[in-house]
């Protein structure tokens, strides 16, 4: 008997499980696989937290997917009783006219473009306001702000977790712990040969995050490292979620001098800057010194943050994949090839449940829905348009 599925979803971190969650209880044979067991903490979706907002300072072509993944991700949190977005406010500080951040020279001014331009709810404050508002910051009086009720921050984890399991209960099959090894065309298909068999599918998606250059052809792609830092807090109750907004603080008008950060979750205070250090998923160093810690913590922290010490109780490293631009790169490999979704350059995750159902949308129906269309390979890249 042919156990070929009729849609392969080859990575089950953000992307594919949200894939695979749209594209099963349609009639069709669906199957997911992942070299681990998601989630996991071995790629970009783990970490506790990952900041939403629906003003994308990054492009007006991202809010549709944005706004979607909201609904979808109360739904899903009403399908599984679970809490997955909360939406505690978020607020973009920035200084001076151009302060740069994924591919945007003027950020904050691009957020409030794209804001006002959806009608999105949002505030411009200056800092006298933000520093009453908010007196956790420590600011110099020249900075400008832009605050959105409905951001927040999202659970990485429980949300891919939710997904597959709804994604089961549909009739999808996992297979965890199974290994793409490679694959490739001939007049019968797509083949993809894994640690345990053949697949002939129908139609193949790959959701390979940070180990999608070294499957298709990806010269644009890099892979960096980024660390997470969990910090203590004089005061903890200061910067729990009913009182403190995620936040992006472009406190330079450099590239670099960019950190963000979320409310107290219950073990410290979550901050990051943004790595440009290249690696590959298999040899990436997941230790962090001490030295890397208190460089950063000097660097960004100290004197931007009342009673944020510089004890650290936790660290966590994790990929970006990066495209030019800090764009996303979705398309299909040829008219007959796999579709590939590397939706990261370190903003991903909010469009996730968005990207994954148009993406089995296209799967299904073999029509590449208008919501991905800015997303085509980016220029010197092999995929089609
Ligand atoms: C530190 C950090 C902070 C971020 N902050 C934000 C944020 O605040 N807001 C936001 O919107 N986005 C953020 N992002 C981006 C977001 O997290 C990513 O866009 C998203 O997680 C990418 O998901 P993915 O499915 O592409 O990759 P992954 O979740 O890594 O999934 C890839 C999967 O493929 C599997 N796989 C790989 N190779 C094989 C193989 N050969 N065979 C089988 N399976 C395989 C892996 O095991 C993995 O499960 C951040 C990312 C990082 C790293």
């Amino acid at each position: 008997m042919d156990t070929s599925p009729d849609i392969l979803v080859v990575g089950l971190g953000a992307m594919g499980a949200a894939t695979l969650l749209f594209a099963s209880g349609q009639g069709l044979r669906v199957l997911g696989i992942d070299r681990y067991e998601p989630p996991h903490h071995h790629g970009s979706t783990h970490g506790e937290s990952r900041i939403t907002r629906v003003g994308v300072g990054e492009g007006a072509e991202y809010v549709p997917l944005v706004q979607r993944s909201h609904r979808l991700w109360r739904d899903l949190e009403t399908a599984t009783c679970t809490s997955l977005y909360h939406a505690c406010g978020g607020l973009i500080l920035g200084c001076g006219d151009a302060a740069p951040m994924h591919g945007q020279h003027h950020f904050l001014d691009s957020t409030v473009a794209v804001a006002e331009a959806f009608g999105i709810r949002h505030e411009v404050l200056d800092a006298d306001t933000i520093a009453a508002r908010w007196p956790q910051f420590q600011l110099t009086g020249a900075e400008r702000g832009y605050f959105e009720p409905e951001a927040g921050y999202l659970r990485p984890e429980a949300c891919v977790a939710a997904q597959l399991a709804q994604a089961r209960l549909r009739g999808a099959e996992i297979h965890n712990g199974e290994c793409l090894l490679e694959w490739s065309k001939d007049s019968r298909g797509i083949a993809v040969r894994t640690d345990r068999t053949t697949y002939r599918p129908g139609l193949v998606v790959f959701c390979l995050g940070a180990w999608l250059p070294g499957v298709v052809p990806a010269p644009l792609l890099r892979v960096t490292r980024q660390v997470l830092h969990w910090f203590d807090t004089e005061r903890p109750e200061d910067y729990a979620a009913d009182r403190f907004p995620i936040f992006i603080w472009n406190w330079g008008l450099h590239e670099g001098q960019v950190y963000y950060g979320f409310p107290d979750l219950g073990g410290g205070i979550k901050l990051a800057t943004e790595g440009h250090v290249e690696t590959d998923p298999n040899h990436v160093d997941r230790s962090v010194g001490q030295g890397e810690i208190e460089a950063f913590y000097r660097l960004h922290v100290r004197g931007r943050m009342r009673g944020v010490l510089p004890n650290i109780r936790r660290t966590a490293t994790c990929l970006y994949t990066e495209a030019p631009g800090a764009r996303f790169w979705i398309d299909r490999l040829a008219d007959d090839g796999p579709i590939v979704v590397s939706a990261c350059s370190g903003h991903g995750f909010k469009h996730s449940a968005a990207i994954g159902e148009a993406v089995a949308q296209w799967a299904i129906s073999g029509v590449r829905p208008s919501v991905l269309l800015p997303f085509a390979a980016p220029p010197g890249d092999t995929a089609s348009r």
